[in-house]
């Protein structure tokens, strides 16, 4: 569903993705760790083309990536993106935030997608809060209000960039268990986390990266009990 050969990104002289190939096949889960400045971000925002890069090629869904126009549009209504800052319209209601693109970029009527939307916040458990304004909710539900808004879109991705860094502890655990639930229906998905027991329990592989390589890319029971490389086993060191 994603492939990568051959890239590299570079911000003026600093070279933050080097070389990078790896896949994520239709189905899979991919947890992508990392010490912080290793480029995580960069190639999650290279995927969905918010960052262009300097070579190389990324594919999704067999296509490689547009770089502008209607093209674009359409990609990124393919590629879902949860971010570490929910990113809800403010003045907008959490319905309305979930119907919005739906409307505008898929050309679904109102009625539709508003019966779409309610059906996701449903899944995602905050369906009686769908007429609040997201200050009005907790970090935990607002982003899972920004989880159902991108699966509005039905994307044959999910890319997540640390969705859970900017919650208060108690609310981590409700969205990984929504991220879970995801992942157990057969969604594609690639998530930057740091949660260790998310990655266990819901990846088919992980990727470490460091320095703008992927310096392992194994199964999470190779990669927790048996990591190769003195990064790997630095990184595990400092944050288990
Ligand atoms: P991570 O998500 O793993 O913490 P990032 O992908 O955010 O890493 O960053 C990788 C490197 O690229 C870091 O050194 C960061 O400072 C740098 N970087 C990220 N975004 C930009 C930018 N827009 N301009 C210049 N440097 C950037
Ligand atoms: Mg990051």
């Amino acid at each position: 569903m994603i492939s990568a050969s051959g890239v590299n990104k570079y911000f003026g002289d600093l070279h933050v993705l080097k070389e990078i190939d790896f896949e994520v096949p239709r189905g899979q889960v991919v947890v992508v760790l990392g010490p912080s400045g290793s480029g995580k971000s960069t190639l999650c925002r290279a995927i969905n083309r918010l960052e262009p890069i300097n070579s190389g090629e990324i594919q999704v869904d067999g296509k490689p990536l547009p770089s502008e126009g209607k093209a674009l549009a359409a990609l990124r209504a393919d590629v879902g993106m949860v971010f570490q800052q929910f990113n809800l319209f403010a003045h907008k209601t959490i319905v309305d935030n979930v119907t919005l693109a739906p409307q505008k970029v898929r050309k679904v009527s109102s009625s539709e997608a508003r019966k779409t939307a309610m059906e996701l916040l449903e899944r995602v458990g905050i369906a009686n809060q769908a007429e609040k304004y997201p200050a009005q909710l907790s970090g935990g539900q607002q982003q899972r209000a920004a989880i159902a808004r991108a699966l509005a879109m039905r994307p044959k991705v999910m890319l997540f960039d640390e969705p859970t860094s900017a919650l208060d502890p108690e609310m981590v655990q409700e969205v990984l268990d929504t991220m879970t639930g995801l992942a157990d229906e057969g969604m594609t998905m690639l998530v930057v986390t740091h949660e260790m027991g998310f990655a266990r329990r819901a990846a088919h592989r992980v990727v470490f990266m460091s320095d703008g390589e992927i310096v392992e890319d194994s199964t999470p029971e190779d990669f927790f009990s048996a990591p190769k490389s003195e990064r790997a086993k630095d990184f595990l060191g400092k944050i288990l």
